[in-house]
């Protein structure tokens, strides 16, 4: 816990009693606690009201049992969660994730981040996460299909638009959203907004799969602006080859930066003439359509394949962390400090451990929390709920601009709640914590004890 004053190490200490092993969930709160407490220090009604001890106790936990039958007719069992942690501001709102490495752990650490996240969005949303251990990696559609449908019947009576509404994230794409929205209707009986990340035919947003790789690279480009810099001719560094870093690759090169690395779960390509054009659209297809793996970009396109290691020994200007969690160490921190790094926005959900985000705010580099950066997916996510709420779609442009005034919000109130006077440097992980705090906060002063 280092760099925690008295008061944080006080309060996690109570947590980590309350949450016996859930590393990544105490670590989340650990970020958050060391910003928002000198905070509630200073105000000092959070702390009488018990603010931060309800803001880290989720509202419900749901967990359930999901069975299934395989292509050879077997049966199979998964566990399965939602952690509808906040609404104060709004109907629960967030991903579901299929990984074997699902816990609960992972689930809270997700939901907690979300709500905050969701608060700085300027949208009403409230926080959630769920999801299962289910691996979705060599199982056949049809399998794919079982599995989805088996979760839906449980969770539909928990969900509702007006209630929680989830949307994607890691092993959760397009084919499990279409999967999971066909049982819902079927079930429900009802035509509704109840999942965000649908197909454009049925109640899809444009521009939603694209939003948080274009929302993190907008992020990037807003702190490069206000020191009067751009993301033009930078190198750029991506990890993971999904959703999240397949558009900040396209959004980040249409800006004029080169980026030279992609990775899975196998390792990493470095690419030095940089990913684009025909080979984006090439790494594109493999991933999306034919769930193949990144060594093969390395053999289409006769660049090196790094197996089983990470891109940040690659110098660079911009690191877009995208893959998972925990995925800079300290020392992939130090080695990027070392090799000149000065953006690191994170495209991932808390891709950096503890010690590395320290060293980050410390070079006074700019450094975005996931809870900033890649809040444009969920921004889609509420502007698809209003399109439906609305009954028309938006077109591109309008979806693409109205991401782009959010991210720049965001970025306004992190410069508000991270700045220090006299100095030209901005705190982005204070000022997204205490942001994003604030609102949901002041929103459960006003209800009172509930
Ligand atoms: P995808 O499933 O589309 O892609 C995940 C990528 O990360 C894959 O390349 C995957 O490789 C890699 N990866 C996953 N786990 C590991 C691991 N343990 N070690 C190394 N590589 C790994 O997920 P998304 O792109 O949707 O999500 C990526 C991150 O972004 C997550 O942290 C997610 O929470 C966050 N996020 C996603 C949003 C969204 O809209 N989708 C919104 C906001 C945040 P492999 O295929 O080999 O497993």
């Amino acid at each position: 816990m280092d760099g925690a004053t008295p008061l944080v190490r006080e309060f996690m200490a109570g947590l980590v009693e309350r949450n016996p092993g859930e590393p990544v969930f105490h670590q989340a709160v650990q970020e958050f606690a060391e910003a928002v407490i000198p905070f509630i220090e200073k105000h000092p009604r959070y702390r009488e009201e018990s603010i931060l001890e309800r803001l880290t106790e989720p509202d419900r936990i749901i967990t359930f049992r999901v069975c299934w039958e395989d292509d050879a007719g077997r049966i199979r069992m998964n566990r399965a969660w939602r952690v509808q942690f906040n609404n104060s501001i709004g109907p629960y709102k967030g991903g579901l994730r299929f990984h074997p490495t699902v816990d609960l752990g992972i689930l809270k650490f997700l939901g907690f981040e979300q709500t905050f996240k969701n608060s700085l969005t300027t949208l009403p949303l409230g926080g959630a996460k769920g999801g299962s251990n289910f691996d979705p990696k060599g199982r056949s559609d049809r399998e794919v299909m079982r599995f989805c449908q088996a979760m839906m019947t449980e969770l539909a009576r928990h969900i509702g638009e007006h209630t929680d509404v989830p949307a994607g994230d890691i092993g959760v794409g397009a084919r499990e959203i279409s999967y999971l929205f066909g049982r819902y209707k079927q079930i429900e009986n009802r035509f509704t907004g109840v999942l965000t990340g649908k197909g454009l035919a049925f109640g899809g947003s444009l521009i939603r799969t694209e939003a948080t790789g274009y929302g993190c690279v907008y992020f990037a480009q807003e702190m490069l602006n206000h020191r009067g810099d751009s993301l033009d001719g930078k190198t750029c560094l991506v990890s993971g080859s999904g959703n999240v870093a397949l558009y900040t690759i396209e959004r980040a090169q249409e800006l004029g930066a080169r980026v030279v690395t992609a990775s899975d779960s196998g390792g990493f390509v470095h690419d030095p003439e940089g990913i684009e054009g025909e080979k984006l659209a090439w790494l594109k297809e493999l991933k999306e359509v034919r769930r193949g793996r990144i060594h093969e970009y390395a053999t289409k396109f006769g660049c090196d394949y790094h197996e089983g290691r990470r891109p940040w020994g690659v110098p660079c200007d911009v690191a877009f962390p995208c893959a998972t969690q925990n995925e800079i160490s300290a020392r992939d921190a130090q080695e990027l400090l070392a090799n000149g790094v000065r953006v690191v926005c994170e495209g991932a959900n808390m891709p950096t451990e503890l010690a590395g985000a320290h060293l980050f705010t410390e070079a006074e580099i700019l450094y975005a929390p996931a809870k900033a950066a890649n809040a444009g997916g969920v921004t889609v996510s509420g502007l698809e709920q209003s399109q439906n709420a609305l009954r028309l779609s938006w077109t591109r442009a309008e979806v693409d601009e109205k991401l782009r005034e959010i991210i720049r919000k965001i970025h306004g109130q992190c410069v508000t709640w991270g700045s220090t006077q006299g100095s030209p440097t901005v705190d982005y992980v204070r000022g997204a914590n205490i942001a994003g705090f604030i609102k949901v906060a002041d929103a459960m002063l006003a209800y009172g004890c509930v």
